[in-house]
C-alpha cells in the first residue's frame, strides 16, 4: 500500500514509519508503518476504509496505557484519535469524544457535580481505551455510565449502541474491534467538592501500591475469578524478577516496569516466566490484559 491508498483530503495526516515507543506509556516497541491523525469523524471512516479497499490492518491507538507493541512495530495503519476530545457536560450527563483523557473526564464530571466517574480516577488513556477495555477497579468500571456509543462497527458502518446492546465483560469489550467515536455517559447527582475528595483519595490509595512513577502499562494480567494475580506473582516469589530491562515491578506484582531501555521481547519473555511460576506454584494460568500489537501468544514465546 503507498500513501495514494489514502483519499487525498487527509494524506497530510498521514505520517509513515512513525515510532510508536514515545506513544505508550511503557515506551516499547517499533515503528508504525502508518500513523493517522484524524480530527473527524470523516477522517476516521477515509481511513477505514482506505485500509478495508487495501486490505492492510488497522490499529486503533488511545493513550496506549494498555499497550505492548512489537520490537518490529506494525505493518498497516495506527489511528489516533487524540485530537477529537471535546466533552460537554449537561445535567447527570457528560457527552465526550473518544480521544478525550480519562482523567480529563473524571476531571470535569467531578467539576460538574456527576457522580460515578470519580472512581475511575488515576486511570491513566483515553475514553476509547477505556471503553474498547472497560477500564475500571475496586470502585467502578466504565460499563457502569454508558448510555450510548457511537462507533464503526467492525464493517465499517456507523452505529450507535445503547449500553444493553454492548457486551462489555471484565476487561473487555466487543467495541475494541471497531472504533469508538464518541460517547454519553450518565452518572449520579453530587456535590462536587465530595467528588474532588473521593477522586484524591482514590488516587493516593494507588499511589501507595502501584508504582505509577514508572513506565509500565498497568496490570500485565488479569484477576482470575475471585482472585488477584499480583497477590498470585507475589507468592510465587516473581516480584524483582527481571528480564533485561523489564521487570515485575518490586511495589505491585502486576506490574511489569520498563527499567529504562527494555524491548517488548524481554516482556513476553518475562511474562511467560511469570505465567509458568504462577501455574506451578498456584494451579492458576494467568491471561494477558494488555494487548499486543501485532497478536501474541505469551506461551508461545521463545526463550
Ligand atoms: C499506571 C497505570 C495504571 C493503570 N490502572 C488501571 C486501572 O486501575 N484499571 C484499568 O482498567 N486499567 C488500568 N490501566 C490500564 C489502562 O490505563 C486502561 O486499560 C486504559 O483504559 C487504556 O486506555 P488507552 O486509551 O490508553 O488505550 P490503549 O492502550 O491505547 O489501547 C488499549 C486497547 O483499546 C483499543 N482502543 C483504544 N482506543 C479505541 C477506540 N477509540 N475505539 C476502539 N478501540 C480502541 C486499542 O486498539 C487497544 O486494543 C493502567 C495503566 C497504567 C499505565
Amino acid at each position: 500500500m503507498s500513501l495514494l491508498a489514502f483519499p487525498s483530503r487527509i494524506r497530510a495526516r498521514v505520517l509513515c514509519d512513525l515510532p510508536l515507543a514515545p506513544l505508550t506509556t511503557w515506551r516499547i516497541g517499533g515503528p508504525a508503518q502508518y500513523l493517522v491523525h484524524a480530527t473527524s469523524l470523516r477522517d476516521v471512516a477515509d481511513t477505514v476504509a482506505a485500509c478495508r479497499s487495501a486490505n492492510l490492518p488497522l490499529y486503533v491507538l488511545g493513550g496506549g496505557s494498555n499497550l505492548l507493541v512489537g520490537d518490529d512495530g506494525v505493518t498497516g495503519v495506527v489511528l489516533s484519535l487524540h485530537a477529537m476530545k471535546k466533552m460537554q457536560a449537561f445535567g447527570n450527563k457528560v457527552h465526550v469524544e473518544a480521544g478525550a483523557s480519562l482523567g480529563a473526564l473524571v476531571t470535569r464530571c467531578n467539576q460538574a457535580g456527576i457522580g460515578g466517574p470519580h472512581g475511575l480516577a488515576g486511570i491513566p488513556g483515553t475514553l476509547g481505551g477505556a471503553l474498547a477495555m472497560n477500564a475500571g477497579g475496586r470502585y467502578a468500571e466504565i460499563a457502569d455510565f454508558v448510555e450510548r456509543v457511537v462507533w464503526l462497527n467492525p464493517q465499517g458502518e456507523l452505529e450507535s449502541l445503547y449500553r444493553e446492546e454492548i457486551a462489555f465483560g471484565y476487561r473487555r469489550s466487543g467495541l475494541r474491534f471497531g472504533v469508538v467515536i464518541e460517547a454519553v455517559l450518565a452518572g449520579h447527582r453530587a456535590r462536587p467538592e465530595e467528588l474532588v475528595a473521593k477522586s484524591r483519595e482514590i488516587m493516593k490509595e494507588k499511589l501507595a501500591v502501584q508504582p505509577y512513577q514508572e513506565f509500565s502499562a498497568g496490570c500485565c494480567f488479569q484477576n482470575p475469578m475471585g482472585g488477584s494475580a499480583g497477590r498470585l506473582i507475589e507468592l510465587a516469589g516473581c516480584k524483582g524478577m527481571s528480564v533485561g530491562g523489564a521487570q515485575v515491578s518490586e511495589k505491585h506484582g502486576n506490574f511489569i516496569v520498563n527499567r529504562g531501555n527494555a524491548r517488548a521481547q524481554e516482556v513476553l519473555e518475562l511474562m511467560r516466566q511469570v505465567t509458568l511460576r504462577v501455574q506451578q506454584a498456584q494451579g492458576v494460568l494467568l491471561k494477558p490484559e494488555v494487548q499486543m500489537w501485532p497478536a501474541r501468544d505469551v506461551l508461545a514465546n521463545a526463550a
